[in-house]
């Protein structure tokens, strides 16, 4: 009997409601599969949250989410709050999650489904074999230094401050060391380190703690050139660990390297096995109520939780493996078909993928 593992699930606004009820399906497919045992409690964030409580993120959610193993969140927001006062806005819900829950890592994987590969705006040929994940800090560096404006001689001047701190890169360093440990054990740490200081102390932080994992390959690679190789030869980067900002750039590029958005995956992570998972899109409120939704980000989100925070590396290995033989099979929802007419709905997928975990 596996112990009961006990989920935060946040529905949240537009199509969050109906991708997270397909992930919820596969949660439950596993617990007959492999006898696991889930314990989900749900809980209200983002608008829907503002207009029944107030706040975009009420207490008892807090509350729910510190008392879980880990947290399975939608996505929010949409145009309704867009004209909100900053607290009242679903974005600041999100910005104060993360630092609640300590979240001090954001893990993106790409990888490239060879089905659709046509769908990429990147040469099939380039695109062969990549699977990469990108480990970025995210509550350092100058989205969160210190910021103001001042009277220079040619007027009004902005100054905006990047700031690490030992402690801070070490943390995210190792976790990054360790995810490379569980794939092909190559690590490339990105950083700025030949224009500032806070990339030096970043590079020599790194350099310091890489013969604790004598088993994982380590290189370092200047951000632009990063940028340059992510396009060149994506398939050589296994783990990519950087700081906030230029993390924020990398994930996105490498992620568009994939096709659609509703294929991707992601999780932040804080110390320990806790994690808070969700797809990278937003709430679409464009395609809300109408099931036409992808809902495989967030069904791979829930594989990431289970190889990240709960160990079931083989569940983990089925529900990945489970997209890829519907995706193999032809079968679409509308954003990665070229055949509207054909598109599946959110819940067809959802079942498909189900079906598939089952042979
Ligand atoms: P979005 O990701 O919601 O949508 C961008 C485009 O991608 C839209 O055309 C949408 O229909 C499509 N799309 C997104 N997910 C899809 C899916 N699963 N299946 C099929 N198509 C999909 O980004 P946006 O339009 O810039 O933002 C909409 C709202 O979501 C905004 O309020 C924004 O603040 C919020 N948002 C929330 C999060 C989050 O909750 N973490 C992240 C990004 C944006």
């Amino acid at each position: 009997m596996s112990e009961v593992k006990k989920i935060a699930v946040i529905a949240g606004d537009g199509i969050g409601p109906e991708v997270v009820a397909e992930a919820e399906k596969v949660l439950k497919k596993t617990e007959e599969l492999f006898g696991y045992k889930f314990e989900k409690e749900h809980g209200l964030f983002g608008g829907i949250a503002i207009d029944e409580k107030g706040t975009p993120l009420p207490q008892d959610t807090l509350e729910m989410c510190k008392n879980s193993d880990a947290v399975l969140l939608g996505a929010v927001g949409g145009p309704k709050w867009d004209n909100n006062s900053k607290e009242l806005r679903p974005e600041t819900g999100l910005l104060g999650i993360r630092k609640e829950l300590g979240l001090f890592s954001n893990i993106r994987p790409a990888f490239v489904f060879d089905c659709l590969k046509e769908a990429s705006t990147i040469k099939p040929e380039v695109l062969d074999g990549t699977d990469l994940v990108v480990v970025r800090e995210l509550t350092g560096g100058i989205y969160f230094g210190e910021k103001f404006r001042r009277e220079s001689e040619f007027g009004e001047e902005a100054v905006d401050t990047c700031a690490y701190n030992v402690m801070e890169v070490e943390r995210i360093v190792k976790q990054a060391f360790e995810i490379a440990r569980t794939r092909s054990k190559k690590l490339a740490s990105v950083d700025k380190a030949n224009v500032l200081e806070s990339s030096r102390l970043w590079r020599e932080t790194v350099n310091r703690i890489a013969p604790d994992y004598p088993d994982v390959e380590l290189e370092h690679v200047l951000v632009d050139n990063c940028a340059m190789q992510l396009l060149r030869r994506p398939s050589s980067f296994d783990v990519i660990v950087t700081e906030n900002m230029f993390g924020d750039i990398l994930s996105d590029e490498a992620a568009m390297l994939t096709g659609s958005i509703g294929m991707l995956s992601s999780a932040s992570l804080g110390e320990g096995s806790f994690g808070l998972y969700e797809p990278v899109h937003g709430s679409a409120p464009d395609i809300a109520g109408q099931g036409k939704a992808n809902p495989i980000a967030t069904i791979l989100s829930v594989a990431l939780m289970f190889k990240l925070s709960f160990g079931y590396q083989e569940a983990g290995d089925l529900i990945e493996k489970a997209v890829k033989d519907v995706l193999d099979a032809g079968h679409r929802t509308g954003d990665i078909s070229t055949d509207p007419s054909k598109a599946l709905s959110t819940a067809e997928m959802g079942d498909l993928i189900i079906a598939a975990m089952e042979k």
